[in-house]
């Protein structure tokens, strides 16, 4: 079984990929109030949902928590044209209180526009209804519109795509933009792609932003791969895509600036790179041979630390800094 931790005060909600906010130096916003899935997508980059051979810790953060730090963070990157983007290491609808969320967001001034990303399992009418006026956009990853390919490549028997097609219509027909967004996985999906961008511009999806935001499949490390399944180069992806693109007439190529994301300074970082320093352990980490820690009100993840009892106090050697998300290694000294 794996463990829920809750989270509503003590642990900072920044420096995990895992949960809480990560500020990329743009003016959107990553939000994530919990980590897990319902699914267990063949490629899932985080390892999600509950197939995940790597996952041993699933978080899950209070509400009035990740808002009083959403407001913090927003008050210290001074704009007033913010993108909450409510992504997650998992299925951002299973949060308990994904409408409340939302509705906290909107009633921060400085936020002009909340999306989600999903692949749609929990996506009910009754829950669009409710999400109504209040998110601007899904994004919507729908990488078959075929019942058994959809299943196979969601790892999950009971996965049921036409229920998502629904959804994608009426979410479409609603004040909520939808852009379909589809994993394209090499050698698995590749006639789906044509089909799935034909249904994207048949239900109307793309009212204000693109329709369509296709994805790479990339072999991330602690990611699933499927069997025999190798990434394309990038510049066989953008080939391809400008192919579709002048077939059905429709962007596919996409920057930054059809979002309306642009570079504005992160907050700062707390830890440095190559930094060697102690972290208080908080407990087992997210993934297999991981530790939580704290250090300068920021979480780390700890790689190759023995089993410390939470309260300790460890000595590592900052690894990855970029983002304001931090990995350390255990240097030896408890
Ligand atoms: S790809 Fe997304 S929906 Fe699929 S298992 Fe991973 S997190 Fe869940």
């Amino acid at each position: 079984m794996r463990r829920i931790l809750r989270i509503n005060g003590d642990i900072p909600l920044m420096g995990s990929v895992a949960f809480g906010l990560i500020d990329r130096g743009t003016n959107l916003i990553q939000v994530r109030p919990s980590s897990s899935c319902p699914l267990s997508c063949i490629f899932c980059s985080t390892d999600a949902g509950p197939k995940s051979r790597t996952r041993r810790t699933e978080f899950l953060v209070d509400l009035n928590y990740i808002i009083s730090w959403f407001e913090r963070l927003v008050e210290s990157k001074g704009i007033s044209d913010i993108e909450a983007h409510i992504d997650t290491v998992g299925d951002p609808f299973l949060y308990p209180k994904i409408v409340d969320l939302v509705k906290r967001l909107r009633d921060i001034p400085e936020v002009k526009v909340i999306s989600a990303q999903t692949h749609g399992p929990l996506l009910t009418q009754k829950l669009i209804g409710e999400l109504e006026g209040r998110i601007d956009r899904i994004n919507l990853s729908i990488d078959s519109l075929e019942e058994g390919k959809a299943k196979y490549l969601a790892g999950s028997d009971w996965f049921r795509i036409d229920k998502v097609i629904e959804a994608a219509k009426r979410v479409a027909q609603s004040s909520i933009d939808l852009l379909i967004a589809p994993i394209w996985v090499p050698g698995l999906n590749d006639e789906d792609i044509p089909k799935i961008i034909e249904f994207a511009l048949s239900i109307g999806a793309g009212k204000i932003w693109p329709a369509l935001g296709i994805q790479k499949y990339e072999a991330y490390r602690g990611g699933r791969k499927p069997k025999g399944v190798k990434p394309i180069s990038w510049g066989e992806f953008y080939r391809k895509l400008a192919e579709l693109e002048r077939e059905f007439g429709v962007k596919l190529i996409l920057s930054p600036d059809d979002f309306g994301i642009r570079k504005v300074k992160p907050v700062d970082p707390r830890l440095r790179k190559g930094e060697i320093l102690n972290v208080k352990v908080l407990g087992e980490g997210w993934k297999v041979g991981e530790v939580l820690a704290v250090a300068r009100n920021r979480v780390v993840t700890v790689l190759d630390s023995p089993p410390v009892p939470p309260g300790s106090l460890i000595k590592v050697r900052v690894i990855r800094d970029r983002d304001n998300i931090y990995y350390a290694r255990f240097t030896g000294g408890v």
